[in-house]
C-alpha cells in the first residue's frame, strides 16, 4: 500500500471514523478528520490531536469544503448511523447529509483527482426477501417509512458515486457495511450492542425490541477497517459495491443472553415495542469480498464482545 498519502476522513470523530483515523495514522498517512461532532466526539481522537500527521476540521459535509494540500484519498463516513439519531426531527438532515454530503465529496474528489470510498450500508437491502444478501440483490426498501431518510439517502449516494464514475471519471469504491460494534462506540448511541452492554454494566433492564427474534450479523470494528482499507487500496479497479460484514447471524435475544453470560449483573430482559420497518433478518453474503479483496472477518462475536465490554467498563468507570 502507498505510504504517506493525504487522506480525508469525513465523519472522523464517529465510532467507525475514529477507528479508521487511528489505523491510517498508524500506517503512516497524513489524516484530515472532518466532522460536525453531531454524533461523533473529539474524545475519540483526543490521543491523535497532537500527532504531526493528524488535523481536525469542524465542518458539516452538507456544505462544500476544500483544502490547499492535494488529497489522495477520501473516505466518506459522515452520517449518523443509529436509528434514534437519524430519524424523527433529524430525518431531513439525514437525507441531506447522505445526498449533499456525497455530492460535495465527489466534487472534491474530482477536483483533486482523489480516489473516494463511500460507506454504504446493508440498509440498501431494506426488509430483505433474499437471504443471505448478495450485492446483486436490489433490496426491498419502504421509500416512505421512518428509516427511508437513511436507506434512500444511502441508495441515492451509491447512484451518485456510479454516475460520477461513469460521466466524470472519478475513481470510486463502494462498500456496504453490516452491523458493526467495538471500542469507541458512544454508550448513548442507542444501537443494540452498546445498549445491551451498558445496560448490563449499569444493572439496568436489557431492552429487547419486539420478541427479539429478528436477526443481525455483528462485525467487530477491526475487521471492518481492514476490509475498508483493502477496498480503497485494491489496484485492480474493483469499484464494488461489496458487502463488508460478518456472516455469523444471531437473534437479538441470543445477543442479550450472550451479554448476560459475560457480565455479572442484576439486569433482566424486558420487552419494548418493535420500531416500524425494523428488518426481520440480516446476513451478508461475503463471497465477493473474499474473491476480490481476499478479505473475511477474523474476530468472532464472543471475542469481540469481550473487547467491547472491557472498553465500556473503562469508559463508564464500572
Ligand atoms: N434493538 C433492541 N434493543 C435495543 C436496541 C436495538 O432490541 O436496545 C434491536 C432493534 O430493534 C434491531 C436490532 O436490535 O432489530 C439492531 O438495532 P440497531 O439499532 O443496533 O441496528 P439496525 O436496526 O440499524 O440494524
Amino acid at each position: 500500500m502507498p505510504y504517506g498519502m493525504n487522506i480525508l476522513v469525513t465523519g472522523g470523530t464517529g465510532f467507525v471514523g475514529a477507528n479508521l483515523c487511528h489505523r491510517l495514522i498508524a500506517d503512516g498517512h497524513r489524516v484530515i478528520c472532518l466532522d460536525n461532532n453531531y454524533t461523533g466526539s473529539l474524545d475519540n481522537v483526543e490521543d491523535l490531536m497532537n500527532h504531526p500527521n493528524f488535523s481536525f476540521v469542524e465542518h458539516d459535509v452538507i456544505e462544500p469544503w476544500d483544502c490547499e494540500e492535494k488529497l489522495d484519498r477520501i473516505y466518506n463516513l459522515a452520517c449518523p448511523a443509529s436509528p434514534p439519531f437519524y430519524q424523527g426531527n433529524r430525518s431531513i438532515f439525514t437525507t441531506k447529509t447522505c445526498v449533499l454530503g456525497i455530492l460535495n465529496m465527489l466534487e472534491l474528489a474530482k477536483k483533486h483527482g482523489a480516489r473516494i470510498l463511500q460507506t454504504s450500508t446493508s440498509e440498501v437491502y431494506g426488509e430483505p426477501l433474499m437471504h443471505p444478501q448478495p450485492e446483486h440483490y436490489r433490496g426491498n426498501v419502504n421509500p416512505i417509512g421512518i428509516r427511508a431518510c437513511y436507506d434512500e439517502g444511502k441508495r441515492c449516494a451509491e447512484s451518485l458515486m456510479f454516475d460520477y464514475h461513469r460521466h466524470e471519471g472519478v475513481d470510486i469504491r463502494v462498500i456496504r457495511i453490516f452491523n458493526t460494534y467495538g471500542p469507541l462506540m458512544n454508550p448513548e448511541d442507542g444501537r443494540v450492542v452498546s445498549n445491551f452492554i451498558c445496560q448490563a454494566l449499569r444493572g439496568e433492564d436489557i431492552t429487547i425490541y419486539g420478541e427479539g427474534q429478528q436477526t443481525r450479523s455483528f462485525q467487530y470494528v477491526d475487521d471492518l477497517i481492514e476490509g475498508m482499507v483493502r477496498m480503497m487500496e485494491n489496484e485492480h479497479g474493483f469499484v464494488g459495491p461489496v458487502n463488508i460484514g460478518n456472516p455469523g447471524e444471531f437473534t437479538i435475544r441470543q445477543l442479550a443472553e450472550l451479554v448476560l453470560q459475560k457480565i455479572d449483573t442484576k439486569s433482566s430482559l424486558v420487552q419494548r415495542p418493535l420500531p416500524s420497518d425494523d428488518p426481520t433478518q440480516r446476513r451478508p453474503d461475503i463471497t465477493l469480498a473474499g474473491k476480490e479483496l481476499n478479505w473475511a472477518p477474523t474476530i468472532p462475536l464472543s471475542e469481540g464482545l469481550d473487547r467491547t465490554i472491557a472498553y465500556f467498563r473503562t469508559k463508564l468507570g464500572l
